[in-house]
């Protein structure tokens, strides 16, 4: 393990002080679940300082705005998340997707803030091989074994997938994240927050969250009237994994018509892949038992699968034709 100082600051200016004394030498330390893994395997981006938040009030809870929406704190744990009953009647699909998140003793450690901002999982990384985000200059995941945790969709320098499930899921909501920054709040959509492999301060990482900001929050707008929505997810162990292909998908409804739509694949791209052929296919058109058949024929039309992934692509289209049946039952 990687020796490392620790922080505990009080405040949210405290700690972005903290780390903007540090630079990228620093990272905050919430629930730690990813984190420690970095630590151990000793990776070259691991921290040496920590900024431990978890003392800092208004960081942990889950509360209904004046608007009906609902704000969530990016330390409360995905365990909290899963047990809210305020979650459950406003948003249940995510509820759903949160409890599909690892297994039940990480949800009770990790936090949301940690879910949305995590590091890759690639098998290549966590050995230690010197890759892109491993201060060297080559992707392994682009050229071995990548069956379970590389994009089928094209990549970048990095192949992996984004691992995480919360975004995947927050995004048919429209919610958006809230930052801490040396220069105020800044407020960013879900999409904006994770858009896939990109240098940020010299570093190759998913999300744009520099090193002296904060994800402080999510907040998601009050559920329209008439919105239905599913999540599935399959992985290659039932009980706790990461997504080969996840499926978050909603659908704005009036009777049977669909007046809107957002269809969000995970666990097939470098970030939870918005599906917008699929969502314009999909206005106007009535729900019905053919309409998954009929969606599945416009979907990743630009999938680019590697040596060892193309199945990733026929388990994304499964999900898509399922989670409308679902919706249409
Ligand atoms: S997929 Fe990304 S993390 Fe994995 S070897 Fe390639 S650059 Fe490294």
């Amino acid at each position: 393990m990687k020796k490392v100082s620790i922080y505990k600051p009080s405040t949210v200016d405290e700690a972005i002080q903290i780390l903007s004394q540090h630079g990228t030498s620093a990272a905050v330390y919430a629930g730690g679940t990813d984190l420690l893994i970095r630590l151990k395997n000793r990776l070259e981006q691991a921290p040496t300082y920590l900024v431990d938040i978890k003392k800092i009030d208004h960081l942990r809870y889950i509360k209904e705005d004046a608007q009906g929406g609902v704000e969530i704190g990016a330390a409360t744990k995905l365990a909290e998340l899963a047990d809210s009953k305020l979650l459950q009647e406003k948003y249940p699909m995510l509820v759903e997707a949160v409890n599909k998140i690892s297994s039940p003793e990480l949800r009770n450690a990790s936090t949301l803030g940690g879910d949305l901002l995590q590091e890759v999982w690639c098998q290549y990384l966590r050995g230690g091989y010197s890759c892109w985000r491993n201060g060297g200059y080559l992707c392994y995941g682009a050229i071995g074994d990548n069956s379970y945790y590389h994009s089928a969709m094209g990549g970048r320098l990095c192949y992996a997938v984004y691992p995480g499930d919360a975004a995947t899921a927050l995004i048919p909501f429209d919610a958006r994240a809230k930052l801490a920054t040396p220069q105020g709040v800044k407020e960013l959509s879900i999409e904006q927050l994770v858009p896939g492999d990109l240098m940020v301060d010299g570093r190759i990482q998913s999300h744009v969250v520099r090193f002296n900001e904060i994800l402080t929050s999510v907040v998601i707008p009050p559920p329209k009237p008439g919105l239905r929505a599913s999540f599935e997810k399959l992985r290659p162990r039932g009980v706790w994994d990461f997504a080969m292909a996840s499926l978050a998908i909603s659908l704005q409804l009036r009777d049977k018509t669909i007046d809107d739509a957002r269809v969000v694949f995970g666990g097939i791209a470098g970030r939870p892949l918005r599906e917008t052929t699929v969502e314009t296919f999909l206005k106007g058109k009535t729900l019905s038992s053919e309409l998954g058949e009929q969606a599945i024929s416009v979907a990743l039309a630009s999938a680019a699968p590697l040596k060892y992934n193309a199945t990733k692509i026929d388990m994304a289209k499964g999900l898509l034709a399922s989670g409308l049946a679902r919706l249409n039952a």
